[in-house]
């Protein structure tokens, strides 16, 4: 595995604080595993608070100047790191799969879709502009400035770990914020990777800091309530959410929160089967299930209900799982134990209310924490499957009989991140697509995220929005003069 050794080796496995590689303190480290194999791939710096702290005063010492810089400049930073992500596809896939166990086709997707917010937000960076007016009485003029927001801390999981990444620093260095950025302890390697394409691309020192840290909780806290972070991008656990969410109470901190989902895929009589089983593949085996968009909860109209799961568990039970590189691998393994463990547990749980399994729900043998694509029918709208994120390739089908009693059974969850919906009926697309209590919804397809659309969720799924045109929206502040008419 030469190529492997080479790509780890690559990396940078420090500390990124004030533009300069550093050990955390007293040298500690941490082991960063393969999902697939279960062994260690390398060690890296193991941040403690004091690490933190030195990155937030780099990333603080840093913002006046880098606020003053021109967007033009910006813009042309994270155009060419755009372009050098796309012409390092090959490495950082191979990064991705290894450290996150995706297999490299779906790696070699994400990459490019990482790289499309680096595209998309140099070409905001030189869009922000502000307002000019006059009140209504004519005595005053009001102008409007647009102002950075200020020192960041950036927060990402394991699933997307470049995407996530570009995701947040994309608008960030737009928007002439400096930043530090807390990456999932599973998945350190991409960021890392990420930070030093970013400083090839010109990035100045202190704009962007990277701490990689198994005490989050102990990193992050006294950061949040320290009063020099002004903004705070989660994307993670609603659970992990809330805490955080009442950590930046206290001085107020301003927050984006990407947060779980309890996707409903809704598939009605009239709906090309084609289309959603094509849909289903792709809302629930994406990064094998292991995304927040996923499809967790699959509603079939009863009419057509048979028919989908033959032909949807069809489709499942011929994808390959093994090994993301593996070049025939369609599924790879789930992130850890304790993922597996979880969704195992889910399955018995739907298993012992009654639910068929048509095909998968047998753990395999061996090293890696593989499971194979599994679908159940007949799924009782008590199993804990249809109230929990899933996150592992499991479609659970429920049936229903009309409209009204569908839409209720999708909203009845206090996630509301995205819905999928299959119909050939425009006005009952509109009507249910507007009653959906989610932020995205995706009509006819299995796949929302794009880097142009705002992406983000309702209820417990979140606040704010990322990508599109409000995702600069969310690092800049407004600010406005009063000026006399004299
Ligand atoms: P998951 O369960 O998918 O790992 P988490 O919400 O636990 O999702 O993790 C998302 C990100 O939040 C990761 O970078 C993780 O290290 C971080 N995180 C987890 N717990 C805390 C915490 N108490 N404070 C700050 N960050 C945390």
């Amino acid at each position: 595995r030469p190529a492997v050794v080479a790509a780890v080796a690559a990396v940078p496995k420090q500390l990124f604080i004030g533009g300069a590689w550093t050990d955390a303190t007293g040298g500690r480290t941490f082991a960063v595993g393969d999902p697939a194999t279960g062994e260690v791939l390398c060690e890296v710096a193991d941040a403690a608070p004091a690490d933190g702290r030195r990155a937030l005063d780099a990333a603080v010492a840093a913002q006046e100047e880098w606020a003053a810089t021109a967007p033009r400049a910006r813009s042309e930073i994270l155009r060419r790191a755009y372009e050098i992500i796309l012409s390092r596809t090959d490495e950082l896939a191979l990064l991705m799969t290894l450290e996150m166990g995706k297999p490299l086709k779906e790696a070699r997707g994400e990459v490019a879709y990482a790289a499309e917010f680096f595209r998309w937000f140099s070409e905001e960076a030189v869009r922000v502009d502000g307002g000019y007016g006059t009140t209504p009485d004519g005595a005053n003029r009001i102008l409007i400035m647009r102002r950075p927001v200020g020192p960041c801390l950036l927060i990402t999981p394991w699933n997307f770990p470049l995407a996530m990444g570009t995701r947040k620093i994309g608008p960030a260095v737009a928007a002439g914020c400096t930043m530090v950025l807390k990456p999932a302890p599973q998945t350190p390697l991409s960021t890392l990777a990420l930070a030093g394409i970013l400083t090839e691309a010109g990035l100045p020192p202190g704009v962007l800091n990277v701490v990689t840290t198994t005490d989050a909780a102990g990193v992050v806290e006294p950061l949040l309530r320290g009063g020099d972070v002004r903004k705070l991008s989660f994307t993670g656990s609603t659970q992990v959410g809330r805490i955080l969410l009442a950590q930046c109470a206290d001085t107020v901190v301003r927050t984006s929160m990407e947060l779980g989902g309890n996707a409903p895929f809704i598939v009605f009589d009239d709906a090309d089967l084609d289309v959603a089983v094509d849909g289903a593949m792709t809302a629930k085996m994406r990064n094998m299930g292991e995304a927040c968009t996923a499809a967790n909860r699959m509603f079939v109209h009863r009419s057509v209900a048979d028919e989908f799961a033959a032909r949807f568990a069809e489709r499942m039970a011929a994808l390959t799982v093994g090994p993301g590189t593996e070049p025939g691998s369609d599924v790879g393994p789930l992130i850890d134990a304790a993922g597996r463990g979880k969704v195992e547990e889910l399955v018995e749980d739907a298993l012992r209310r009654d639910a068929k399994v048509v095909t998968g729900g047998t753990t395999p043998d061996g090293p890696g924490y593989f499971y194979p694509p599994t679908v159940l029918t007949d799924v009782s709208r008590d199993a804990a499957l249809m109230r929990t994120e899933i996150f592992g390739p499991v479609a659970a089908i429920t049936t229903f009989d009309d409209e009204d009693e569908v839409v209720r059974a999708a909203n009845d969850t206090e996630w509301g991140l995205v819905g999928y919906l299959f119909t050939r009926d425009v006005d009952r697309a509109l009507r249910v697509g507007e009653r959906l209590e989610v932020g995205m919804v995706g009509l006819n397809t299995g796949l929302v995220s794009n880097p142009a659309a705002p992406f983000g969720g309702v209820k417990q799924s979140g606040l704010g929005r990322e990508g599109g045109r409000v995702g600069i929206e969310e690092f800049l502040e407004y600010k406005y003069v009063a000026i006399p008419v004299r």
